[in-house]
């Protein structure tokens, strides 16, 4: 059987204000906030676990010139560095539908599309101060905004409890941030695991000093997946990797580089 192999695919970068990074934090200092997804060429097939922001959703619905992103940073342009395409993509995940995570969905058009079944319950009802962030409803299909994105009907399939999808491919509910938030943990052959927090944690620091993001639904449950997320790193020796951290993002390896 052939060894998996990672792939980080850069998505370009965002920016926020320091209290919106760690809730109630006293401090309206912009902080750049990388965005990426993570291809996973498996036996199984090539998942993709979230797939970044659009751009033009962003500037529309977000704000304006508040993102930056090249045509190299689309999930079409990172695919293109590995030799691949959107319809080579067999199966997205996605950890919440946040916009700046479920983006690039629509690229991948023949892809069945996995998540928790209380986010997609939670994507179709935000609570009223989450809407702006569900705001991207691309990942839905139906509203092509390009001709060769017509084709993209996705399938839905929805789980809940911890799951390992693929032999050495585990999700690992972490809730708080939204209801249905998944974490993703990856088993190489020559490597430590790799646990992608996504928006359970954005940053190294957000761990270290157990301040949740501003951005949640539920902040116990936030807290405790963030316990969680130290739990499961110490028992599997995971190297963690953060979904908004400027500072790690430097030492990540991006495409065309493959982890395996
Ligand atoms: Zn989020
Ligand atoms: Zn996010």
């Amino acid at each position: 059987m052939k060894n998996t192999q990672v792939a980080l695919l850069d998505g370009g970068e965002m920016s926020a204000k320091e209290y919106q990074v760690y809730w109630n934090y006293p401090s309206e200092k912009l902080i750049s906030m990388p965005t990426y997804g993570v291809l996973i060429d498996h036996a199984d097939g090539r998942f993709m676990f979230d797939t970044g922001f659009d751009l033009a959703h962003f500037n529309k619905a977000i704000a304006p010139k508040g993102a930056l992103q090249s045509q190299r940073q689309t999930i079409p342009g990172q695919l293109d560095l590995l030799g691949l395409r959107g319809s080579d993509i067999n199966y997205v995940i996605n950890s919440h539908y946040h916009f700046d995570h479920c983006g690039g969905n629509k690229h991948c058009t023949h892809a069945t599309t996995i998540c928790h079944k209380c986010e997609l319950e939670a994507a179709a009802n935000p609570e009223p101060f989450e809407k702006f962030v569900y705001s991207d409803r691309s990942f839905e299909g139906g509203q092509a905004t390009a001709p060769d994105l017509e084709i993209y009907t996705p399938r839905f399939e929805t789980l809940s409890g911890d799951q390992e999808i693929a032999k050495g491919v585990h999700l690992f509910e972490t809730p708080g941030h939204t209801l249905g938030h998944y974490s993703l943990m990856l088993e190489l052959s020559n490597r430590r695991p790799m646990l992608f927090t996504a928006d359970a944690c954005y940053t190294q620091k957000g761990l270290d000093t157990m301040m949740l993001a501003s951005a949640h639904v539920d902040p116990v449950r936030g807290y405790k997946s963030m316990l969680r997320l130290k739990e499961i790193a110490e028992k599997y020796d995971a190297e963690i990797f953060f979904a908004h951290d400027a500072e790690n993002y430097g030492r990540y390896l991006k495409a065309p580089y493959w982890y395996s």
